[in-house]
């Protein structure tokens, strides 16, 4: 199918995105690779499509203040090519080769998977996993949220009709934090049936400050926190029996969620692993 007529305009910096966001029916274009896949399946309509493409300085990727910040522009593949995040953010680093195809990373963005806010991406769950921050330009002005109250429901977040998220801000990896990432698809490049981001600190032989948020569980990122008690205790197995209160997932046409249940029980024995690890 061919998408309904739309009017294009190319924003020239955020001021500017977020005054042209004033109409209605308009909404933000980044890379694409998921708003233009909804418009031709007529899935959504905008009246018109602000291009944010070239605005200056949301590519960015800095160190600042113990923290990365990292650019709403800045496509997949020039995040897994960044020895930054690989070194500040390793949790990105493991999760980004599993978003879609090289195809697909060379044009999608950061700020792009986390505004959409797919259930069953990594990037969201990711942001969640390490208590990462949101930098949202909007009418009054900028203004950060937390990733913990980022994601309201099903592709529903705290950014309003004429919000532009400019950046997402991680804490920056020390000596102690540990990451792991694990998924389950059909095949590689398909959104997961299941997923998990995790991160922790190492204090002596324990495990502290233990956040598991799963993906394609349910409407958002879903924390297990049952479960990070229990891997903090350094019980593995309570941990995986945690999850019967934790988790809830519905079927859907991947899997019933039975099975997600116990996929995620699976993939939370492997991130263990990976937490107990000291990085390369
Ligand atoms: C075949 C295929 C497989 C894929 N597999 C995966 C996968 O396994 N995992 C995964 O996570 N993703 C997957 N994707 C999606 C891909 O990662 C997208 O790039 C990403 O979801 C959206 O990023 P984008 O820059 O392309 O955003 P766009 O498609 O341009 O925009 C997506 C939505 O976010 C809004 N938006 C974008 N940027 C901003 C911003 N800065 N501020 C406010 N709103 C904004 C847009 O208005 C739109 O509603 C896949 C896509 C395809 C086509």
């Amino acid at each position: 199918m061919k998408p309904a007529p739309f009017d294009y305009a190319r924003a020239r910096s955020v001021e500017h995105a977020v005054e042209l966001l004033g109409r209605e029916g308009a909404r933000v274009l980044a890379g694409g690779q998921s708003l233009i896949a909804t418009l031709n399946m007529r899935l959504s309509s905008p009246s018109l499509l602000v291009d944010i493409n070239e605005v200056a300085g949301l590519d960015r990727i800095a160190r600042r203040n113990g923290h990365i910040e990292i650019g709403a522009l800045v496509r997949h593949a020039k995040a897994e090519r960044s020895r930054e995040i690989a070194q500040a953010a390793p949790l990105i680093a493991r999760a980004l080769p599993h978003i879609g195809h090289p195809a697909i990373r060379n044009r999608g963005t950061l700020g792009g998977s986390i505004a959409f806010a797919d259930p069953a991406a990594e990037l969201p769950a990711c942001l969640v996993a390490l208590g990462g921050e949101v930098d949202i330009a909007g009418p009054a002005g900028q203004r950060t949220v937390k990733a913990d109250d980022f994601f309201h429901g099903l592709f529903d977040t705290a950014l309003g009709p004429r919000d532009v998220l400019t950046a997402i801000r991680l804490p920056a990896a020390t000596r102690e934090a540990r990451a792991g990432f694990a998924e389950l698809a059909r095949r590689h490049g398909d959104y997961a049936m299941v997923g998990l981001s995790a991160a922790a600190r190492v204090n002596g032989k324990n495990l502290t400050d233990v956040r598991l948020a799963y993906f394609g569980v349910g409407a958002t990122p879903v924390r297990a926190r049952n479960a990070e008690a229990a891997l903090a205790a350094g019980d593995v197995e309570a941990a995986v029996a945690a999850l019967a209160h934790d988790l809830d997932p519905p079927d859907d046409v991947q899997a019933e969620g039975r099975v997600k249940r116990h996929l995620a029980g699976v993939l939370l024995r492997r991130v263990a692993r990976q937490l107990g690890e000291a990085p390369p």
